[in-house]
């Protein structure tokens, strides 16, 4: 039991150090200022005793001061609170600004790294947890730091004090030395308390935002298929979790934080009985104990704040394990030293017994896949569900790299090639479009600087200039959140659109113009081929249409290219080929 405990308290002060590595300067200076504080604190305890001692007590037994006396007490105690201002002052700035900076830094730190990872990364990772680590877990990991030089202070205080004590009256500092252990003895075990019920509040909270999250995703399947019961049951359950775990972060708290408020007031108690029995002695003078009792009482908030970096340390602790998994993640896309061949029109795109595997599985999605694409050609890939076609259609824009074999563009492997080249020369288009929640044009041209004529121009290769053509407000129409106000063809010709205005060398659509009508599909297909200097197309396609309109198709069966050749090459010598088109063309039929 006790090793755990120890790791608690080391790993926390591991954290401190971390934090104060993080942001030397603004930690110096707010400890510099906490210090300013906690010595103007202590000073003024001296003040009210030495004022106690010169003044009030003279007063009382003469009946009279001067006005000089009663101006130097002024002054003086004027000028200890003015300068316990600034201390309070600085101290917040700079404790402020460490802390922001420091969740600052670890935002951008974190959100670098989505940018970084993989996509294989991110298919294992729920959105709503990526968003709770950039979000709460940081805010978590950093939220102590606000505090930290105060507590700093504190120390130098309470240091101050036990030598102020032990000066004065070695009886008097008896107190001190039994209160002062006590307080850290109290805040060492309610971190180790604390710990475990933190982690598990911080870990709910992540998992209520998941399924908040994947419930607003869903929205359409929730309320068409009447699921909103279920949800909400879904949801209620962890947010009641939640809630019962930060009622018990709460009872711990409500029981260590009136004892961590006592023992000062306590100390206050203790130094006034033997404190007075010692004046009555004559072993202290009145003002010295005052001055010291006033000390203890000053004591108190500071102490506090020890408490509550203490009291914060199991949540940070708890927000930065979630963090740092991320950050170390590695599989970030290796980039090569080479620029792409320049060249205008299609691409030359060559496969060489290229090879992969989902990571976890035993069987490979493709295996020795071989085929070459002519630059400026067309290629239509087909195959039956669960082929591998659209995993290979990301393999040839990197999406993922080949376990085995390689992707070359006009030659050269994609993987030598520098971060950025590969995606100024190809584009992808998915079965899904994303849209933006941005203007037509907003999302065709993704913020480049391109002209509206240039826009248009794309927009009809797309098959889609009549329907922007038709909207309320052309290309300045809003779509809505990922294209809400649009029907599923008109999205996907959008993203077309996007992909063809940046004139790339090799195109790749996989399934992109599903939910467009054939006699659109084929239009479009045409325009792409028709241009002067025409890309070169990858398509992943079924209707016999589109497949017709290219130059020639590849068969992948079971993660093979098992046949290559045109369209009518095939329909005779694939059998499983000519069955697939057949089977689309009658549904087709049954549709039209
Ligand atoms: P197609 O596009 O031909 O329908 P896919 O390339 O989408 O086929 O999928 C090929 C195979 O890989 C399928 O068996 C599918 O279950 C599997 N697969 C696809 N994506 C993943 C993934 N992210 N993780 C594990 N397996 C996957």
């Amino acid at each position: 039991m006790s090793r755990p405990r120890d790791a608690v308290v080391r790993r926390g002060m591991r954290h401190i150090l971390r934090a104060i590595a993080g942001e030397p300067g603004m930690f110096t200076l707010a400890v510099l200022a906490s210090s300013v504080y906690g010595g103007m604190t202590v000073a003024s305890a001296w003040v009210i005793g030495k004022v106690t001692d010169r003044v009030i007590l003279p007063a009382f037994a003469d009946g009279a001061t001067t006005a000089g006396a009663l101006t130097l007490a002024v002054a003086a105690i004027m000028g200890v609170a003015v300068l316990k201002i600034v201390g309070i002052l600085g101290r917040r700035l700079f404790a402020g600004v460490m802390s922001y900076r420091l969740q600052a830094e670890y935002r951008r730190r974190v959100t670098g790294q989505y940018l970084r990872l993989p996509l294989s990364w991110h298919q294992r990772h729920p959105t709503g947890q990526l968003l709770s680590n950039a979000n709460s877990d940081v805010e978590a990991a950093w939220f102590f730091v606000a505090p930290l030089p105060f507590a700093c202070g504190a120390l130098v205080m309470i240091a101050i004090t036990a030598v102020a004590l032990v000066l004065t009256d070695p009886l008097l500092a008896l107190v001190g030395l039994v209160v002062f252990p006590l307080v850290f003895a109290v805040n060492v075990v309610y971190s180790q308390v604390m710990s475990p019920r933190m982690q598990r509040a911080q870990q709910l909270r992540a998992e209520v935002s998941e399924i908040a999250h994947e419930s607003f995703d869903a929205a359409l399947v929730v309320k068409t298929l009447g699921r909103e019961d279920v949800e909400t049951q879904r949801f209620g359950a962890r947010a009641e979790e939640l809630r019962d775990s930060l009622v018990a972060v709460g009872r711990v708290r409500g029981l260590f934080d009136p004892m961590m408020e006592a023992l000062p007031s306590l100390g206050t108690l203790a130094v006034l009985l033997i404190g007075a029995v010692r004046v009555a002695d004559g072993a202290t003078d009145a003002g010295e104990l005052v001055a010291i009792a006033y000390l203890f009482t000053l004591l108190a908030l500071p102490i506090r704040a020890i408490g509550w970096v203490l009291a914060d340390l199991p949540r940070a602790l708890a927000g930065y394990d979630r963090v740092t998994p991320v950050l170390d993640a590695t599989g970030e896309t290796p980039y090569g030293p080479e620029a792409a061949p320049v060249g205008s029109g299609g691409a030359g795109l060559g496969v060489q017994d290229v090879g992969f595997t989902f990571d976890g599985q035993t069987q490979a999605t493709l295996e020795g896949v071989t085929f070459d694409v002519p630059a400026g050609s067309t290629i239509a890939v087909v195959g039956p569900t669960g082929a591998g076609k659209s995993t290979l259609a990301g393999l040839l824009v990197r999406l993922v790299d080949p376990v085995g074999g390689r992707v070359l563009l006009d030659g050269l492997d994609l993987r030598r090639l520098r971060e950025g080249e590969l995606s100024a020369q190809a584009a992808f288009v998915a079965q899904s479009a994303f849209l933006f929640d941005d203007t037509v044009r907003g999302n065709v041209t993704l913020g480049a600087d391109v002209t509206d004529q240039d826009v248009w121009t794309a927009l009809r290769t797309a098959a889609a200039d009549d329907f922007v053509a038709a909207l309320p407000e052309g290309l300045d129409t809003r779509v809505g959140e990922r294209g809400a106000s649009l029907s599923g063809g008109q999205r996907q010709r959008l993203a077309l659109a996007r992909a063809v205005i940046r004139r790339p060398r090799l195109l790749v659509l996989d399934d992109a113009t599903s939910a467009v009508d054939p006699a659109v599909e084929a239009r479009i297909l045409d325009a792409l081929r028709a241009s002067e200097e025409p890309s070169t197309v990858v398509v992943v396609a079924y209707r016999q249409a589109t497949i017709a309109l290219a130059d020639e198709v590849v068969w992948i069966e079971q993660g093979r290219a098992l046949a290559r050749g045109t369209h009518e090459q095939l329909l005779a010598e694939v059998p499983g080929y000519a069955a697939l088109v057949k089977a689309y063309s009658q549904i087709e039929g049954v549709l039209a």
